[in-house]
């Protein structure tokens, strides 16, 4: 459970793993400013966390970039691990043998939070149902904060938190396995679903899974947990932890919760139905997006926000850049960038949001994800598929396996494959940007990727 805050004058703390988030930097800099002795350490060097280090300018910071030294993890008082670096890291193997305890920035922040948090995780769509439920909440309660695995820092808001203030975390498989270290879960937790995702890091589906059930096994029997019905294995879930269950579906009528029944989103609550809205209300594409409605509804009835203002929120809510986001139409052709679809689940959700033929635009870094799913789905909706990047092979191999394949282009480069889908498109097709992947490989992060698909669609006749 959150604890008063401790005092960090004369502390000596090594942050590490700056980032480019905003997270490392505003945890150091908080630090700092409570007095502490700040080591921050990155494998990274200062010319790739230019922005972060820049934002960090004026402040008492030993900084050790492009490296980690052992000293900095031995002859300190406690390490703050950032999300990115893997817990089988010998650094941190080093520390623990030396007696040094881990934390985290979100670890923190929640242990000093008075607010009531609302905890939002899964494999896809924990950034636009974070974002969704903000927006809902801050028209109901202006004080709404809104931060976790989204980027930057809640950490200097914490003096503007009061008892009741709302505070929306979106909250990475990675951040829940330091929650675990405090045995702690939100209050209010929404888990929108699981597929393959991290599995470099994590091994197994069974070690993700286990990381992402951190929502729910430290419930209280007081606490709520809001579950897709739709995601078996999320429904299996429900079976963590204590609190109440609160199911949503897209799929069935549910007697308790938030479901789809036709084309109308419906509340059902306390043996009465009421519709929330209707799917052309919304601005947002695909099906899956009406279930990160779904998810955002439920958890705002349970925080007491009147239904037309659950509705309102809905409705005008236009959606985040590099997720389906509309880019241009072109000769008759439209061009989509969803750049943040890194999951090959999230790529078949991308797919099935469009009736017309699809020109996808998919591959990057690899971080062990199987396709086959995708593959199976992109028989139906894909017109051409241009692999890029690592992972183009890998791709390409898993369409040989499905009965009736799209065409197959293989191109080095993102540009690459553009040009091509560009000279291939005909009037009523779809050029869509949706990778499966994470863009390492070729951009630094999927802003860096979508905002050069972005640029390359400018320039196009
Ligand atoms: P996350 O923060 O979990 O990565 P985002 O909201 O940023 O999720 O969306 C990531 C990608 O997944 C985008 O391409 C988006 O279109 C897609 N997506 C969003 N919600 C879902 C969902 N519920 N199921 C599947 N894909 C989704």
């Amino acid at each position: 459970m959150p604890s008063s805050p401790t005092s960090w004058k004369g502390c000596r703390v090594t942050v590490m793993g700056l980032g480019s988030f905003g997270g490392g930097a505003g945890l150091a800099r908080y630090l700092a400013e409570q007095g502490a002795s700040v080591t921050v350490t990155d494998l990274k060097d200062a010319a790739a966390l230019q922005d972060a280090l820049e934002s960090l300018r004026s402040l008492p910071i030993r900084f050790v970039l492009g490296e980690h030294r052992d000293g900095d993890f031995v002859d300190t008082d406690r390490v703050f691990v950032n999300p990115a670096v893997p817990l089988t890291s010998p650094y941190l193997q080093l520390a623990r043998s030396h007696g040094v305890p881990l934390d985290s920035e979100l670890n923190l922040f929640v242990r000093q939070c008075a607010g009531r948090i609302i905890g939002i995780t899964g494999s896809v769509g924990k950034t636009t149902t974070t974002s969704l439920l903000g927006s809902i909440l801050q028209t109901h309660d202006a004080r709404t904060l809104v931060g976790g695995n989204i980027g930057g820092s809640l950490l200097s808001r914490l003096p503007d938190i009061g008892p009741d203030t709302p505070v929306v975390l979106e909250i990475s498989s990675f951040q829940l396995e330091h929650l675990d270290w405090l045995g702690y879960s939100p209050p209010l937790a929404v888990v929108l679903n699981l597929a393959p995702n991290h599995l470099d890091r994590h091994g197994t589906m069974a070690a993700y899974q286990a990381a992402k059930e951190v929502i729910l096994a430290h419930q209280a029997p007081d606490d709520v947990a809001v579950l897709n019905w739709d995601d078996p294995t999320v429904r299996d879930m429900a079976a963590r932890g204590r609190g109440r269950r609160l199911f949503y579906s897209v799929q069935e009528p549910l007697e308790a919760g938030v479901y789809r029944d036709g084309s109308a989103l419906m509340l059902a609550s306390g043996g009465e139905c009421r519709v929330l809205c209707h799917d052309s209300d919304l601005r947002l594409r695909g099906l899956h997006n009406l279930g990160n409605a779904a998810a955002a509804a439920a958890a705002a009835t349970t925080l007491g926000v009147p239904p037309a203002t659950i509705a309102g929120g809905l409705q005008t809510f236009t959606g985040l850049p590099h997720r389906l986001e509309w880019i241009a139409d072109k000769g008759g052709v439209a061009y989509y960038n969803d750049s943040k679809a890194t999951t090959p689940f999230s790529t078949q959700c991308a797919l099935q949001a469009f009736e017309q033929p699809v020109l996808l635009l998919a591959g990057g870094y690899d971080k062990g994800t199987p396709f086959d799913d995708l593959a199976h789905v992109m028989q139906f909706r894909v017109r051409i598929a241009l692999l890029y990047g690592n992972t183009a092979p890998k791709l390409a191999a898993a369409l040989e396996w499905v009965p009736t394949p799209p065409d197959v282009i293989q191109l080095p480069t993102l540009d690459a494959a553009l040009q091509r889908a560009a000279d291939l498109a005909r009037p009523g097709d779809v050029v869509l940007l949706s990778p499966a992947c994470a863009s390492y490989d070729q951009f630094p992060h999927y802003e860096a990727r979508g905002d050069h698909f972005r640029a390359l669609v400018g320039n196009l006749p």
